[in-house]
């Protein structure tokens, strides 16, 4: 009997922990022009990441256009998202360059919530042969490959962490695939999410 009411606490425990919920605001900076189509699928692909690798909490995502925002509005965690280069569907003629598909700003050995996507260099990185090597990249494509990228910044902010793991959404370098890949990576060891309200 008494590991019965054990086994039914032990139930409604978890139940209550996968039902904490935690708000992200995600405000995008005014800046490189995302076309609509682009914008509403790279949400979605980056609330699906969020919701599926990062199992701390049960993640909302809410995204406003800076200037947008309203004071009044409250986030367990805000996130400002500023895109950079040219985020059109047009490709670029070849693999120039290298340099950080995203960037996540920090102060010291502070994290700071602030994040940055590079398209062209997004869109150069998918040039190789099992990547996109097309003129034109579908919409959901390109976004899809500019949510990973977003995923790994945002953790980098959620978990205040500034070193990569070897594998995973964490490693330090994507390849074409990764970026392409329909599903989100998960970080190869759970750092906690700072900030969050302690259970
Ligand atoms: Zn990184």
């Amino acid at each position: 009997m008494w590991l019965r009411i054990t086994a039914v606490f032990l139930v409604a425990g978890a139940g209550l922990l996968a039902e904490d919920s935690a708000t992200l605001g995600l405000v995008i900076r005014k800046g490189a022009t995302v076309s609509a189509v682009v914008r509403e699928s790279f949400e979605a692909d980056t609330a699906l990441g969020v919701q599926s690798s990062f199992r701390d909490a049960k993640w909302v995502l809410v995204w406003r256009d800076e200037g947008s925002s309203s004071a009044s509005e409250s986030y367990d965690r805000l996130i400002v998202v500023a895109f950079k280069g040219d985020c059109s569907t047009v490709m670029p003629k070849s693999a120039y360059g290298n340099g950080p598909l995203g960037w996540t700003s920090t102060s010291g050995d502070r994290v700071l919530p602030f994040i940055g996507i590079d398209c062209d260099r997004v869109k150069a990185a998918l040039m190789a042969p099992e990547g996109w090597p097309h003129s034109i990249i579908p919409s959901g494509l390109l976004a899809r490959a500019l949510s990973h990228v977003a995923l790994h910044e945002i953790y980098h902010v959620l978990s205040e962490r500034k070193h990569h793991d070897a594998e995973g959404l964490f490693k330090a370098e994507y390849s074409p695939s990764d970026l392409l890949a329909p599903v989100a990576m998960r970080p190869a060891g759970l750092a906690e999410i700072a900030g969050l309200p302690k259970r």
